[in-house]
């Protein structure tokens, strides 16, 4: 609903969604054009409160494009220090074999970009964070979950790194080792996105069936998925118990095909009313029943198709220009993978408005269909989704006016303000409307 999922899912799904905006682009015009009918006063936060969320604004947005270019940074300073080629001359010392080098050499700058790249800036979001009571999650917790982080980047990483390299070396592929590897990662994608749920969540999160610990919860939301004329079975439901790190809201879909589920937080299922939680998982039931995640994965092809063969000519680019500076002979090489690893980075920011504009634009359709789901099962669903916004961002102290080339840029979701305010004046049962996704009786 806030997020739709782990910080770690969030950019794997980023990536997604490069090549949706003009699709997006052309929807939304449609679907952002505003509804008629009466308003009810929108979100709003006390004086304390939006003190607060002014602050911790700035401080989001310092934190989200300093974590972008110091990571960029970490990158250009390895390459031009040397660092990268004299780390490579010690790994082509300790073996001969190019694929163990290559191994060994993008393991370590895995590491390398974590610890210097990533973490500062974790540590210092995460005290933002417990400063303002929106995480709980204690240090030791949090270095615990961090460590798993480490672990999972050099174990997902380093085999990518690692067959790049590999492609850029053979004969056949060296060529166009950018199409083979998109070959490669569009399998890899789908089997991730299939084992997300079983394999990688339940490492930083215990997950639960939702029928087990609220039996009722469960048969009134079978009312909404009745209402979706699609089968969502209680087996898919499942509860994330967030309380121990969390005082936020959020409820997500993830996986694809048999392992695609709905996840609730036990945050969500414990403190929202339950009419507002229904609306919350009409919102999941929106993103599962019109299939975004597989039409973000065929997007997904599709973008990143352009997104390797743009990496592919401007590391070229950059080695021409740079490589004897930086001691990198071509893109094939050992510390070639850390110009790649910089130029994948580069694009990732560039590309950010991109694929957060495709994001805002899905999680609108859900917001859409969220509403009209709830329709004739909670007494007043514009009031719902107004009450379940206002809530929202309160938790999460979101800034009623925020900075609109920020929500440009970043958001992956409209801000909490105009999600609000469009519910409030949405009412497609009105005389003379239309709902997007039901149909009248
Ligand atoms: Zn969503």
């Amino acid at each position: 609903m806030r997020i739709c999922g782990s910080k770690w899912l969030q950019s794997f799904r980023r990536s997604f969604f490069i090549a949706g905006i003009g699709i997006a682009l052309a929807s939304s015009l449609i679907a952002q054009s505003p509804g008629t009918g009466e308003a009810y006063t929108t979100y709003h936060l006390p004086p304390d409160k939006l003190a607060k969320a002014i602050v911790l604004g700035r401080e989001r947005l310092f934190l989200h494009f300093g974590f972008e270019l110091w990571g960029l940074a970490v990158l250009w300073l390895l390459l031009a220090s040397g660092t990268a080629a004299k780390l490579a001359d010690w790994v082509a010392r300790r073996s001969r074999l190019w694929w163990l080098q290559g191994g060994i050499y993008s393991a370590l700058l895995v590491i390398a970009v974590f610890i210097v790249g990533e973490i500062p800036f974790a540590v210092a979001g995460h005290a933002v964070s417990l400063h303002y009571g929106i995480s709980v999650e204690g240090w030791g917790a949090w270095l615990l979950d961090m460590a798993k982080a480490l672990g999972l980047a050099v174990v997902l990483e380093t085999p990518l790194l690692m067959l790049a390299l590999g492609l850029m070396r053979w004969d056949w592929s060296q060529r166009r080792y950018w199409l083979w590897f998109w070959a490669a990662a569009v399998p890899i994608m789908l089997l991730g996105t299939f084992l997300l749920p079983a394999l990688v969540e339940p490492l930083f999160d215990t997950y639960e069936p939702l029928a087990q610990s609220h039996p009722a919860l469960v048969r009134d939301l079978e009312r909404v998925v009745a209402r979706t004329g699609t089968s969502i079975p209680p087996e898919r439901m499942f509860l994330m118990k967030a309380s121990e790190k969390s005082n936020g809201l959020n409820a997500y879909v993830t996986g694809i095909g048999a392992s695609k589920r709905i996840v609730i937080w036990d945050t969500t299922a414990d403190r929202m009313p339950e009419d507002e939680i229904l609306f919350t998982f009409a919102h999941e039931s929106g993103h599962y029943v019109l299939n975004h995640i597989p039409k973000g994965l065929a997007l997904a092809t599709v973008g990143m198709f352009m997104f390797f063969w743009l990496t592919a000519s401007l590391s070229a680019w950059l080695v021409r220009r740079f490589g004897v500076r930086w001691h990198v002979d071509s893109i094939g090489s050992l510390p070639g993978l850390t110009v790649l690893l910089l130029v994948v980075m580069a694009l990732q920011v560039a590309t950010e408005p991109i694929t957060s504009f495709a994001s805002r634009h899905i999680e609108h359709e859900a917001d859409v269909y969220g509403q009209e789901a709830i329709h004739g099962i909670v007494a007043d669903p514009q009031r719902t989704a107004v009450a379940a916004f206002q809530q929202l961002g309160e938790v999460y102290l979101d800034d009623p006016d925020p900075n609109k080339f920020v929500e440009f840029w970043i958001s992956d979701h409209p801000s909490i303000q105009s999600r609000s305010t469009f519910a409030a004046h949405y009412d497609p049962w009105a005389a003379g409307q239309t709902p997007t996704f039901f149909s009248k009786p």
